[in-house]
């Protein structure tokens, strides 16, 4: 395939599907893997995830041919566009990347390009990984108490983008069907209004939740968790709920029980080698996380809910400049930070890498590569346990020493190359 918009590297070989069903993949020991700095600090984090994540290839043997490609700020100033198609294709085609976060202007202006990313690829699981590195400092007690998984239903709900602006033909064409034809009385205010709606489909769920389940009983985890907001939104977020205790009553067998079940026929006691589905209100759900963080392994949710939750979870391990993230979905990987472009920080080689970096160590496991994603985290643990960190980290602990975004990186090299 050949591409206009996108630098293609000199070597490399390209990692291609080695069984449609399982999403199974043939990978070389130096595959071609796209990669996008992303807008605002993705210039500072982008470069310096390459670096460690380079690194750590090369200890294990290993090397990354990078093919940049382009999306946000970096695309609208080389080609004039935010998205080019051969961005979407080179991922598309390549099956895993790693991009930095993109910038989302707020009430108007273009839609999310991560969002569009996503859906376009219908990379439908959005998982985030929370747990505590040894020495991060955090605002609560018992930091290692946290280490949960979020898988987060990526292309429904309302980030969906099905919406109407206040003013427009459109929204009035919208409120006229549901107060004439749908009977809805007294709900909509008269004057201007925005509309949106919010799909959430049995099948768009339960492919989420298998995903979520299918992690916990290959990793003997002991729960998953359907985190919902079913008691009001009955028809949509009660319906996920609904739905992923179908998914565990009749795919499983006897590895996965329901909490009913776990109550009604063991006492409580939870069998040897079972997972438990139970499920929580989201609201209950974030003061849970504080208060019986332990109690909670994976997680399942919709769009909403998970990235407000992802980013509470990552505030108990750190903060957003730690915690990482990867999408996935028919064989592919893009990997991604939870946190976003903030911009006021740009370019100062200042914010912390690490978020994106784990969130490579989190693609080199996809990779199947577990030496170096192991490399990869210990050598991360060991840099800020020895008190070398970025401002965000630096600012909570007494002594230490505070490094610039590519010092960390490079304090991260010199330690995977001290652990190879
Ligand atoms: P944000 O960019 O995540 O930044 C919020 C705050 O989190 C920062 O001011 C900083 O806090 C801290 N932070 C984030 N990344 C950090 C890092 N690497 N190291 C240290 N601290 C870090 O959230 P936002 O300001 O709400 O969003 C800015 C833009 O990013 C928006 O356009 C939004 O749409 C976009 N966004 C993109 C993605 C994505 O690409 N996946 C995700 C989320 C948001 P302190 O100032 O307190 O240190």
């Amino acid at each position: 395939m050949s591409y206009d918009k996108v630098d293609v590297p000199e070597d490399g070989e390209a990692i291609t599907l080695a069984d449609e069903e399982t999403g199974e993949l043939n990978v070389p020991s130096n595959p071609i893997i796209p990669i996008i700095h992303g807008d605002g600090i993705g210039t500072d984090v982008g470069p310096a995830a390459q670096k460690v994540l380079d690194a750590a290839a090369e200890a294990t043997g290993r090397s990354i041919a990078w093919m940049r490609v382009y999306a946000g700020e970096s695309a609208r100033e080389k080609y004039d566009e935010n998205l080019p198609e051969d961005t979407v294709s080179a991922i598309r085609s390549h099956r895993v990347a790693i991009k930095g976060p993109l910038t989302t202007p707020v009430g108007a202006g273009f839609r999310s390009l991560n969002v569009a990313l996503r859906q376009t690829l219908d990379m439908y699981a959005n998982v985030r990984p929370t747990y505590h590195l040894e020495g991060v400092p955090s605002p609560v007690k018992n930091p290692e108490a946290m280490d949960m998984i979020t898988f987060r239903e990526n292309t429904e709900d309302v980030y969906a983008g099905v919406e109407w602006e206040a003013g427009t033909d459109e929204v009035e064409k919208v409120r006229r069907f549901l107060e004439d034809d749908m009977e809805v009385a007294d709900v909509i205010h008269d004057g201007p209004v925005g509309i949106g709606v919010k799909p959430i489909s049995e099948f768009g769920s339960k492919r989420l939740i298998r995903e979520a389940i299918d992690y916990a009983v290959a990793n003997d985890r002991d729960t998953v968790t359907l985190v919902h907001k079913g008691n009001i939104m009955k028809f949509t977020e009660g319906a996920f709920r609904d739905w992923g205790y179908e998914v565990a009553e009749e795919e499983y067998g006897d590895d996965v029980i329901t909490e009913d079940e776990l109550w009604d026929e063991h006492d409580g006691e939870q069998p040897e080698g079972t997972v438990v589905v139970n499920d929580r209100i989201a609201d209950n759900m974030l003061q849970q996380l504080l208060t019986r963080t332990d109690e909670y392994e994976v997680i399942a949710t919709m769009n909403l809910n998970g990235d407000y939750m992802s980013d509470a979870a990552g505030a108990q391990i750190g903060g957003l400049g730690i915690a990482p993230g990867a999408n996935f979905g028919h064989g592919r990987c893009l990997a991604e930070p939870v946190h976003g472009s903030a911009p006021k920080y740009a370019g100062e080689d200042k914010v912390n890498p690490t978020a994106m970096i784990l969130s490579g160590r989190e693609m080199l496991d996809y990779l199947g590569w577990d030496d170096a994603a192991d490399l990869v985290r210990d050598a991360v643990e060991e840099t800020i346990a020895s008190g070398q960190v970025t401002y965000d980290l630096h600012r909570q602990i007494d002594g230490g020493e505070k490094l610039a975004t590519s010092e960390f990186a490079e304090a991260v090299v010199d330690k995977i190359d001290e652990l190879a």
